[in-house]
């Protein structure tokens, strides 16, 4: 089996600061995609690839919203989600609003194995800290970059929901999800990313990640339909975009990565811009700012 990596930066609008960084912006994508193809060549599993994947887009600070420098509630706290979950068995891990976690997506490894699918609050970073997981204090996540956003533009859509979907050479599919919601949200609201078959979801035929207005992921059960589809024979691309109608006629913003056990993929966007990347096996990356 040939593997694969594609990654997407979450949906949203032109970002100026974007523009002007795009060599820099370019080579964090590029570096994630590294991540997980350091894996998935070296026969590893898509689970591993996933979470290095997302684990280094958590880290840095300016370009993406999860982890540190993620998106500021209205009472100017951050808290973060993330998913993972493995096609092959349905097992699934999320977390949501973590404070303390350094990487929520290792607070969602913590979860994948046991007997429960989503944990909460203080109680997901307890769990991730018993695991192993690295835990920090809540000020640490709070850049001043997004106290200034919070501060001038209180209720703009955040771009930067990060989420990676990964085929391994044998044949297992995995999805992985993080963000920090959308600046301004009121501190609580969970959005679609943790939330398994919202913005989330690998079973034996497909996994996806999905990124925009959560809200309207949620209300289409975005991720599970297309899986859905793609369980009855449509391609990979058609369930895709016929997912991301029905968001739009709700009229929200997003987009989605997927990726089937045939290595076929599709990352459509209803959104001025979706930073991607891919990786096949065998190919040079691409990405896509
Ligand atoms: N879907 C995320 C949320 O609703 C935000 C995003 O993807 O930008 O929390």
């Amino acid at each position: 089996m040939r593997p694969v990596a594609l990654i997407h930066a979450g949906a949203g609008g032109r970002s100026r600061e974007i523009e002007e960084r795009q060599h820099e912006y370019r080579s964090a994508l590029l570096t994630t995609l590294a991540k997980a193809r350091a894996i998935l060549e070296s026969r590893g599993s898509a689970v591993d690839a996933v979470q290095a994947a997302v684990m280094f887009m958590e880290d840095e600070v300016d370009f993406f919203n999860a982890g540190r420098g993620s998106a500021l509630c209205a009472d100017g706290s951050v808290e973060m989600s993330a998913a993972l979950m493995r096609g092959s068995d349905r097992q699934a891990g999320a977390v949501a609003r973590v404070t303390r976690t350094r990487y929520p997506i290792a607070g969602a490894r913590a979860v994948l194995d046991g007997p429960h699918v989503l944990l909460v609050g203080d109680a997901a970073d307890h769990h991730a800290a018993a695991a192993g997981a690295e835990q920090r204090d809540p000020a640490y996540f709070t850049t001043e970059r997004q106290q200034h956003r919070l501060a001038t533009e209180p209720s703009r859509f955040e771009r930067g929901t990060v989420g990676a979907v990964c085929l391994d050479v044998d044949g297992l599919l995995v999805a992985g999800t993080s963000t920090g919601g959308m600046r301004g949200q009121l501190a609580g609201r969970i959005g679609d990313s943790p939330q398994i078959g919202a913005g989330t979801w690998a079973d034996e035929n497909v996994a996806v990640s999905c990124t925009g207005d959560g809200e309207a992921f949620i209300r289409t059960g975005a991720a599970r339909q297309l899986a859905a589809f793609v369980a009855g024979g449509t391609p990979v691309e058609n369930a895709a975009n016929g997912v991301l109608r029905e968001v739009a006629a709700l009229g929200a913003v997003g987009g989605l990565i997927a990726l089937d056990a045939r290595g076929n993929t599709a990352l459509p966007f209803v959104a001025e811009a979706m930073p991607r990347g891919l990786w096949r096996g065998g190919s040079e990356p691409e990405v896509w700012a």
